[in-house]
């Protein structure tokens, strides 16, 4: 008999019809012949009020006592459900999170799940009931209730899913899918019929805020296809599965993410360890530092640009004031009126020149693009706020997003596929019971015989990338890494690339006649740089991936040319000579998590 899973979110049990909707949802699936397990959010806005109430009470409220607070949420819901469901004349039983034996670590707001027993909702389904379990709460070892973090009932319904080996897990939600952006920032976004886990685990980490990041890693783990769908209608929503919709269009979705701050320290030394000094002192407060560039600039210093979320940088600055004494930097400057842009697309590896229709996108809207980063499947441009909301609709148009790409297939497409033998990559981990969302690693690999190429005082003005990349593809030379940052003299930038050894003489022509013809300060050519790849799963959520490969590196006194992180990688180019050296001290750091 198959197992479903059905997740209801706050919007879905907001009130007493729409908690009955919800039951009459799974009896109708128990009807059909379904094991029914149901994960519910709080009701509506209730986890805000919450917290409203807590800060009303006094400020700094302990952790422990907060989710103890935010759990009770939940557990008004999932007794209503199951008071629904027995009302409309079906059985179903209500469970918090310690009742299904969800157990956690302790980091209270943010726990992580590390087991969860299966044998009470087997029970319970065996005698027919529908399980209602409590999103988004666990138990530690002491038996203290913890929380998984805001939005953590998808991760909850995913997790059980996975351990249940559920047949489906269905996410009713107010929207009917997922987009291929906010359709509440653009309305001509299109709704996906499918779309990625890789995708989805980018576009959730860029704040599309359908899923709970951590869900997407579970789902990929483990396999589980997920149904995004409205609990407002019966019509199919998105599948988030291995495969992705179409094989060709180089992207499935653009982000925005409003608030965010850049933070540039200059003249920093260009000698190992200093931008591990920089970021351990970041990381200890728990503040999650986003695109990162290094520029190599002249003389012997780097400056080093990286963005936080904007409520984060009162205290970036503060923790960053004694390293900044301790390392003798030049200075440190920051704007807190950006916000990143970025395209996902599984497609992109093996496209060349996305980078410049994303470029010339911006261009032709006018947009300045202050810093970019490039990562596997993802291109993310820094943007002034106020042109935010353009660039977002420029890079959609540009891509034209809000057509069907003609090759995408639907789910009963995939399906068909699937059984048709046609071969997924699945991944191969090493799941272990106790550590369900332990970090999980996939491979840690060298791209050796690379070339690096920086353009330095690049203007800081509309259309300067765009033409850059443009001139780049056209000589039919393929980028790899692309990096733009601040470069502090006067307010111009600095871009640099790399591309594959053999092309450093053609890159290196291009590049002096673009230099020339944008007044640039020059041109620097380094042969012989590798690029050490960390892969995995959700990499940015797991914040020590990139502190550790920083401290490895140092600590074997390897200088960092260029960085750049997503949620399936973590990248860094260093000297060819440092490759092999690198890699046996990462593979040995992180002997435990590869899978
Ligand atoms: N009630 C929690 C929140 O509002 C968990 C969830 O809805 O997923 O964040
Ligand atoms: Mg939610």
């Amino acid at each position: 008999m198959s197992l479903i899973v059905q997740k209801f979110g706050g919007t879905s049990v907001a009130d007493v019809e729409k908690i009955r909707a919800a039951a009459r949802k799974a009896i109708r699936a128990q009807r059909q012949g379904h094991r029914v397990v149901m994960v519910v959010s709080a009701m509506g806005k209730n986890t805000d009020r919450l917290l409203e109430l807590a800060q009303e009470v006094g400020p700094n409220p302990p952790a422990r006592e907060m989710d103890m607070l935010l759990s009770t949420g939940e557990q008004v819901s999932v007794a209503l459900v199951a008071m629904a469901i027995n009302a409309l004349g079906s059985e179903a039983v209500s469970l918090t999170g310690g009742q299904i034996g969800m157990q956690t670590d302790s980091s209270f707001s943010k726990a992580r799940i590390r087991s969860i027993s299966t044998e009470r909702i087997e029970r319970l389904l065996d005698e027919g009931k529908i399980v209602v379990a409590a999103g988004f709460q666990g138990i530690d070892n002491d038996l203290n209730i913890t929380t998984l973090g805001r939005g953590g009932s998808d991760t909850t319904a995913v997790a059980l899913a996975a351990v249940l080996k559920a047949d489906a897990c269905e996410i009713y939600t107010d929207v009917d899918g997922v987009y291929t952006t906010d359709p509440r920032l653009l309305p001509e976004a299109r709704r996906v019929d499918v779309i990625s886990y890789d995708e989805m685990l980018e576009l959730a980490s860029l704040g599309a805020s359908v899923m709970h990041n951590r869900s997407i890693e579970f789902a990929k783990k483990f396999g589980v296809p997920i149904h995004v769908r409205s609990s407002f209608s019966d019509t199919e929503g998105t599948m988030i599965v291995t495969e992705q919709e179409s094989g060709t269009a180089p992207v499935s979705g653009a982000a925005m993410t409003p608030d965010e701050a850049r933070v540039t320290v200059l003249g920093v030394p260009d000698v190992p360890g200093m931008s591990l000094q920089i970021f351990s002192a970041i990381a200890e407060k728990k503040i999650a530092v986003d695109m990162v560039v290094q520029n190599i600039g002249d003389g012997g210093k780097a400056d080093v640009s990286f963005t936080v979320r904007r409520d984060d940088l009162q205290a970036t600055l503060l923790a960053l004031a004694p390293v900044i004494e301790a390392i003798g930097v030049e200075g440190v400057t920051h704007d807190d009126h950006v916000s990143k842009i970025s395209v996902v697309g599984a497609n992109m590896p093996d496209q060349a020149g996305v980078a410049s229709e994303m470029f010339r996108a911006l261009a032709g809207a006018g947009v300045n693009i202050q810093m970019i980063t490039t990562s596997e499947i993802k291109i993310s441009a820094l943007v002034p706020r106020d042109q935010a909301s353009i660039a977002l609709r420029a890079v959609h148009e540009g891509f034209k997003l809000h057509e069907k790409p003609d090759d995408a297939k639907s789910w009963s497409q995939i399906k068909a596929d699937r059984e048709a033998g046609v071969e997924v990559e699945t991944l191969i981990s090493r799941l272990r019971d106790d550590a369900l969302e332990a970090l999980t690693l996939t491979g840690i690999s060298v791209l050796d015989h690379q070339a690096r190429v920086t353009l330095m005082g690049v203007p800081d003005r509309p259309g300067i990338a765009a033409d850059m990349f443009e001139r780049i593809g056209a000589a039919g030379i393929s980028v790899d890494m692309i990096v733009q940052g601040y470069d502090g003299e006067d307010g111009s930038t600095s871009v640099s690339f790399t591309v594959p050894q053999d092309a450093l003489e053609a890159s290196l022509k291009v590049a002096e006649a673009i230099a020339a013809s944008h007044g640039m300060r020059g041109v620097q050519g380094v042969r012989e740089i590798a690029k050490v790849t960390v892969s995995g799963i959700g990499l940015r959520s797991h914040t020590h991936v990139a502190t550790l490969l920083f401290e490895t590196l140092a600590s074997a006194d390897i200088n960092v040319d260029m960085i750049s992180t997503s949620e399936l990688q973590v990248n860094a180019v260093i000297s060819s000579d440092a490759a092999d050296t690198a890699k046996r001290g990462l593979e040995k750091v992180f002997a435990g998590s590869l899978g």
